[in-house]
């Protein structure tokens, strides 16, 4: 049963069809036998960017949608039933353009952004190093002056389409002081020095390629650097909000697609001489996971409605990323019980659903670190965090 969605217009009742229409019949029926054979789908993201879904809530002039953030977080959600690994690419994708939206110079934003939201180009976000992934300001990938540029040097492990990427949003030291020695580059994937180690082999998401990057003498001009140098991170935190609200509502999608899985199972299986949906026990677990779907659906989008609106939304989108993924896990979790030994098998979804689930709480900061975020914001606001 298609989520239930309160949109603004007409037109968005329309792309939210268009999405869901082409996750149906494009995504669905690929993601099985792509996740198990840990096929990189990148031909799903030109047609996603043909499409317009690659730059939806970006500005039109600069090759966006020019959407609302409400907006693209529902097709996301859409994707995401389909097929997660798709998902958390586009919201790679979308955050990976940010630090040059958000920080870039008008020069800057003008020559590149409309290439990297056109759709043809794949973007990546380099954060995280072996040793610095909850605490980004650990890092030791260096960027040194090098005549009129920059010289990169170091390892960034974790990368999202690492090896697949056309461009790399990368964070490097450019100076010794923990947090504002960090500055923030748009490095070209062809850059010479730059390669990508094998896939990491991973429990789920396979369709997703996990790599660690290194640098090695990578050559920069200076016109790539985003933002002021030392501004780095302050720059990837505020993408990483950004970021979380399209894990949120990524896990909304696949807690959503493990639910419309878990009652059409339970309406068809008879036990004792009925559907087992007629089964109070199962029917109490099938509305304890609407309920978290809705509820995980809700907190999202009131958190886009803040961004929407210019409102401060840092914690509301570590509330949603928490609430969102650890609903996804416990739903996933509930599906495979409700299909019972089918369910621990590969020839029903909802074991590859539970195995997505639980890298949602991973990455983008984990769960422990959303729960960080929320009570240092608690702590500064005062009373009620308002
Ligand atoms: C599939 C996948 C894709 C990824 N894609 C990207 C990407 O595209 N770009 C990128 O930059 N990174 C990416 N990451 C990295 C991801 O963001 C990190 O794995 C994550 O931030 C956790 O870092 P870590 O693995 O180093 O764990 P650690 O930081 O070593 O944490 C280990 C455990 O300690 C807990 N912990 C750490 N510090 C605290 C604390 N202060 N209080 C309480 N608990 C704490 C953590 O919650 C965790 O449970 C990806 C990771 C995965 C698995």
């Amino acid at each position: 049963m298609p989520a239930e969605r309160m949109l603004a217009s007409a037109e968005e009742q329309a792309i939210v069809a268009m999405v869901r229409d082409y996750a149906t019949a494009e995504l669905a029926p690929r993601a099985a036998r792509a996740e198990a054979d840990g096929a990189f789908p990148r031909e799903a993201f030109r047609e996603l960017g043909r499409l317009g879904l690659l730059g939806m809530p970006y500005p039109e002039e600069l090759g966006g949608g020019g959407q609302s953030y409400e907006l693209y977080l529902q097709a996301l959600e859409e994707l995401a039933s389909a097929w997660a690994s798709v998902a958390v690419g586009v919201s790679v994708h979308a955050m990976s353009c940010l630090p040059l939206a958000t920080a870039g110079s008008a020069e800057q934003r003008e020559r590149w952004l409309p290439q990297l939201l056109g759709g043809e180009l794949l973007g990546a976000y380099c954060l995280s190093e072996a040793h610095a992934g909850s605490d980004p300001a650990a890092m030791r990938a260096r960027a040194a002056r090098d005549g009129d540029g920059y010289r990169i040097d170091g390892a960034k492990a974790w990368v999202t389409h690492g090896g697949e990427a056309d461009f790399y949003t990368l964070f490097a030291r450019t100076g010794d002081h923990r947090t504002r020695g960090i500055s923030c580059f748009l490095v070209p994937g062809d850059a010479d020095g730059l390669s990508a180690q094998p896939p990491e082999r991973k429990m789920g998401l396979t369709g997703s390629r996990t790599s660690t990057v290194d640098c090695d003498g990578v050559r920069v001009e200076e016109q790539r650097r985003v933002g002021a140098e030392g501004d780095g991170l302050a720059i990837a935190l505020s993408a990483l909000d950004s970021g979380r609200l399209g894990i949120a509502a990524v896990a909304v999608g696949v807690a959503q697609a493990a639910l419309d899985h878990s009652v059409a199972y339970a309406r068809e299986r008879e036990t004792f001489g009925q559907p087992i949906i007629r089964h109070q026990g199962i029917a109490f677990m099938l509305a304890d996971m609407a309920a978290a779907v809705e509820s995980a659906r809700a907190t999202t989008l009131e958190a886009a409605r803040r961004r929407d609106r210019g409102l401060p939304y840092s914690r509301q989108a570590s509330i949603a990323k928490l609430v969102a993924t650890d609903a996804a896990m416990r739903v996933t979790t509930d599906a495979v019980q409700v299909l019972g030994g089918a369910g621990y098998t590969r020839e029903f979804p909802v074991e590859r659903l539970m195995r997505e689930a639980k890298v949602m709480q991973i990455f983008e900061g984990t769960n422990q670190i959303q729960r960080m975020v929320i009570g240092r914001q608690l702590d500064a606001a005062g009373a009620g965090g308002r």
